[in-house]
């Protein structure tokens, strides 16, 4: 098994020619997959296998023993090439949402003395939720947090991938923001950074935007205070 997943080392490739390396009604493991199967609050791509005398929607994924399995929209049984293809909105929405999300964080981080993250979600009509760990915190000074989200944007600032070794970045004050949003380890033992340039460095194993400037405006659109300490932000694509 490759030690990254595909769709992060070839973010652009949306459509691949591969082969079927297993089948059952319905189901397929792919020599090679350009989805993303979903985590840390962003759903999994959506798309299609063609083949030779047909196409089916893909409808989900389920990981067993390591292998993915790309659950079929109908009973269908498989063989031989197949040529896949991730819908390429969806995913250009998921990439806005997330580094959206990531912009956000950034910013109350910043502003509220290091807060944690502890819930985020991505949703399919354009919005996104993320939950802080906030004691005390003033809903109009995260409201407030709109215009310097969208200036960020606007600035087009670049974002940068790398791996660093597990243990690297739990040392490492800041990089790893929630225990469960924390991508898991890649089978190679190091963890995947996420950096906007001059913002933010945070362990993210999602799909992001190769630039800020990539995402529309975004709205603040609700928050709701959940419990004493915490505070749930909806965000949404403007326009
Ligand atoms: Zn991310």
């Amino acid at each position: 098994m490759a030690a990254h997943l595909f769709c992060h080392d070839h973010p652009e490739t949306l459509t691949l020619e591969t082969t079927v390396l297993d089948a059952r009604p319905g189901r397929v493991v792919l020599a090679q997959s350009p989805f993303y199967t979903g985590g840390g609050g962003q759903p999994a791509d959506r798309g299609t296998l063609r083949w030779d005398g047909g196409a089916v929607a893909v409808s989900g994924f389920e990981s067993v023993d390591g292998q993915v399995w790309h659950v079929l929209d109908s009973a269908v049984e498989i063989a031989g090439a197949v040529e896949a293809s991730v819908d390429p909105a969806f995913r250009r929405m998921m990439r806005q949402l997330h580094t959206d999300t990531h912009i956000l964080n950034a910013l109350v981080y910043q502003a509220f003395d290091g807060a944690l993250v502890t819930g985020v979600q991505m949703y399919d009509d354009g919005t996104a939720r993320m939950d802080f760990d906030v004691p005390g915190a003033d809903n109009d000074r995260i409201r407030a947090l709109e215009g310097p989200i969208n200036d960020l944007i606007a600035q087009n600032l670049a974002l940068n991938f790398s791996h660093v070794p597990l243990e690297e970045a739990q040392a490492q004050h800041g990089l790893i923001r929630s225990r469960s949003v924390a991508p898991p380890p890649t089978s190679d033992g190091t963890i995947r950074i996420v950096e906007i340039v001059g913002l933010d460095r945070q362990a993210c194993g999602g799909t992001h935007l190769n630039a800020t400037g990539e995402s529309p405006p975004i709205r603040i659109l609700k928050i709701d205070n959940k419990g004493r300490h915490n505070r749930r932000v909806r965000i949404g694509l403007a326009g």
